[in-house]
């Protein structure tokens, strides 16, 4: 069923709840990166303009109590700075003293709640705190799509009490782009895997099995795949207990015809640490681990993505958080955003880090948002706060 987009309701003279992913990294009060923050402002713009008042609301990490460190302060401060008029914080997310503050504003206003999840009943997705939630607002829009695949009292819960719905227009970016891989793709399609851990990933393989062409498996999950096949990885990061199933999801790719590349080479060295010697190897060495995909592999997956009109990626192919591993994540990574006429969707959270600050970083289609919620997207599941939108 589809999901009602911002557009379709009226705001004028509306209070409106606005679901958003403002859990953005701060530190000593500064926002590091206000990326989520400012991919809700056409959002939060659109409402103002048309006359409604925006009631803003997120968590922010997970505090056991309310404090200091987790409040939204430092982005009501961004807020009133970007949108260039004030976003007054309020002290609390329910409760009479904020039903004031939002009676009192004007259409064309705006107002942030204070941290949802210093109310342990919002990750309970309690009733009468999404009863209270819901209190003094007449329609709800969610826009954070990062907490999507949450059923908490702000993403499901309200949606019992606010009956005017919808997505806004950041969800409806995520949802448009993360279907162009998940129904219908244009073929060839490519999966581009990688990251720790093949444990964390296996009903997204599962599930891109039955949607792509190929897979290119990078990072150290390609290891546990690797040693499936005989082959050595000297001290690479490996899970054990996933080989059988390593072995598994290669026999059921051969039997669905998707093709699997693995890295051919490698660069490998004794630790993670930017201090070890790098190498480049065919056969990596009983003392040494594999850190980043090889000259050769990166070859590989760059002409596999250039016949590609449809390319997914999840997941580093590399220890890139040390510059001599993050070779393989760039080159890919920068010949995936040159090329001409491809879908290129980043989907995943260290994905998305690992190239955020490339110059090339904007070429892609689409880089999600959204880390846990991508990945339940693309396993195939459904998300209880997109579900909410439904009509
Ligand atoms: P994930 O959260 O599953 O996407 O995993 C991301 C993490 O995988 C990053 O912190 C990378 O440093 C790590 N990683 C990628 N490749 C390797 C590798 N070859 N060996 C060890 N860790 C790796």
């Amino acid at each position: 069923m589809p999901v009602v987009p911002i557009t379709n309701l009226q705001f004028k003279d509306k209070k409106v709840l606005v679901r958003c992913d403002f859990n953005v990294p701060i530190a000593e009060g500064k926002i590091q990166d206000p990326a989520r923050i400012d991919a809700s402002l056409d959002t939060i713009r659109y409402i103002l303009e048309h006359g409604g008042v925006a009631v803003l609301c997120s968590h922010l990490g997970r505090p056991k109590e309310r404090s200091a460190e987790f409040s939204l302060k430092p982005v009501a401060e961004y807020l009133t700075n970007v949108l260039g008029q004030k976003v007054k914080l309020a002290p609390d997310c329910v409760g009479d003293h904020t039903g004031k503050m939002i009676e009192a504003l004007k259409p064309g206003e705006a107002i942030l709640l204070e941290n949802l999840r210093f109310h342990k009943e919002e990750e309970a997705n309690d009733r009468d705190f999404s009863h209270e939630l819901a209190r003094y607002k007449q329609v709800y829009v969610n826009d954070g799509f990062g907490t999507a695949h949450r059923a908490h009292a702000s993403t499901v819960g309200v949606t019992r009490f606010l009956s005017e719905r919808a997505a806004g227009f950041l969800m409806m970016r995520e949802l448009d782009a993360l279907r162009k891989v998940t129904e219908n793709p244009q073929r060839p399609s490519v999966a581009i895997m990688g990251g720790a851990k093949v444990s964390d990933k296996i009903g997204l393989i599962k599930n891109l099995l039955n949607k792509v062409d190929s897979i290119l498996i990078g990072g150290a999950m390609a290891y546990t795949f690797l040693k499936a096949q005989g082959i050595a990885v000297g001290r690479s990061r490996v899970e054990d207990d996933k080989i059988e199933l390593a072995k598994e999801l290669l026999a059921d790719a051969g039997r669905k015809g998707v093709k699997i590349i693995l890295p051919s080479d490698h660069i490998v060295a004794g630790a993670p640490e930017a201090a070890a010697t790098p190498h480049t190897v065919t056969e990596i060495p009983s003392e040494m681990m594999g850190l980043d995909i090889g000259p050769q592999t990166v070859d590989t997956f760059i002409a596999e993505i250039a016949r590609a009109k449809t390319v997914i990626w999840n997941g580093p192919l590399g220890f890139f958080e040390v510059p001599a591993f993050a070779t393989g994540t760039m080159r890919v990574g920068e010949a995936l955003a040159n090329q001409a006429g491809v879908i290129s969707i980043i989907g995943g959270g260290d994905t998305a880090a690992a190239i955020a600050h490339a110059p090339w970083a904007n070429k892609f289609t689409h880089i999600s948002t959204g880390g846990g919620a991508t990945l339940e997207f693309l396993e195939g599941r459904e998300l209880p706060g997109v579900k909410a939108l439904e009509v």
